[in-house]
């Protein structure tokens, strides 16, 4: 078995792609660029090749000494052919990276989704070692899921199986970025609060949030962290009310699949562990007595790292 694959994790601001070694599942090294969906799917093929040349050369190896490229990205994918086919958050559209990369490079190239290979990561040597039968949901921007079901990862007929931000909390509820009405993840991302404390300053309400908030940019996992151990009565309160939905979401897991482990992960939950306690206490209430009792829930643990470890373990699927 060759040492090395390289894995990386194609994010809609980040490309961060990191030398892996597959015995350990340590990361030797890493390169982060900024990506720009304006300047095109050109631009982050050409991100990509010059990230992996660097770990390349820093390192002293050659292509012979890599097992693997696998490139995990936010939006949906063809994974037997390698080609992304729509990641609104970079405007992709149709992009063979398994091809474009190859012209670079002769090693096999092999592609997932952004929950998958930290769903992967988390199982090989984080929060889920050990368990074969697990949901992980990140919440950030948006909330993403994979299921795990005996050590494989369940992709469904079209390979969009784990949306779980896209499942109906409210028929005739708030709008969503996907065109449905009362998705989870209208209620209860970050972006979803970010919205809802925006509102409620608008219409006049004061709120610690205001001294952190920088003209024409987001609302941060950290900020609302910061004005919720200042006991801040408005985000807390939206943020009271984003776990509720989310917990109710969990619920529908626990009950729908009855998993072992459920593992939370992503910005809002990294950062805001009130968010966290409050929804993994609700979700437990609100599930059925048989499988609530059996249930776990823990926190991701390998942070920024969980993709890319596992987009170096994709090969490991076949295609
Ligand atoms: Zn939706």
């Amino acid at each position: 078995m060759k040492r090395y694959a390289i894995g990386i994790d194609l994010g809609g601001t980040k490309i961060l792609t990191a030398l892996v070694n597959r015995e350990t599942g340590e990361v030797a090294a890493h390169v982060k660029k900024k990506t720009k969906k304006e300047k095109g799917a050109q631009n982050i093929i050409r991100k990509m090749v010059e990230s992996i040349e660097e770990l390349l050369v820093d390192n002293n190896l050659n292509q012979e000494d890599i097992s693997s490229i696998g490139v995990g990205a936010a939006g949906q994918n063809d994974r037997a052919n390698g080609i992304l086919i729509a990641a609104p958050n970079l405007d992709c559209y149709n992009l063979n990276i398994r091809e474009e990369l190859q012209k670079h490079f002769n090693i096999p190239v092999y592609l997932g989704n952004d929950v998958e290979i930290a769903a992967i990561g988390e199982m090989k040597f984080g929060a889920a070692k050990g368990c074969k039968d697990f949901v992980c949901v990140f919440v950030g921007t948006g909330i993403g899921s994979a299921i795990v079901k005996n050590g494989q990862l369940i992709t469904g007929a079209t390979g969009t199986a784990g949306e779980i931000g896209h499942v109906i909390v409210d028929l005739n509820g708030r709008p969503c970025a996907c065109g449905a009405h009362g998705c989870l993840e209208a209620y209860a991302s970050r972006s979803a609060i970010e919205t809802r404390i925006e509102g409620a300053l608008k219409k006049g309400r004061k709120s610690c949030i205001s001294e952190y908030l920088e003209e024409g940019k987001a609302i941060t996992s950290s900020m609302i962290q910061k004005s919720i151990e200042r006991e801040d009565d408005l985000v807390t309160q939206c943020v009271s009310e984003a776990a509720e939905y989310l917990s109710g979401g969990l619920a529908s897991i626990i009950n729908f699949i009855n998993p072992e482990l459920i593992v939370l992960g992503g910005g809002l939950i990294n950062a805001v562990d009130f968010f966290y306690q409050k929804t993994i206490k609700k979700a437990r209430a609100k599930s059925l007595p048989v499988p609530a009792a059996k249930i776990e829930f823990k926190k991701a643990s390998l942070g920024d790292y969980s993709g890319v470890i596992g987009a170096a373990f994709l090969e490991d699927r076949g295609y």
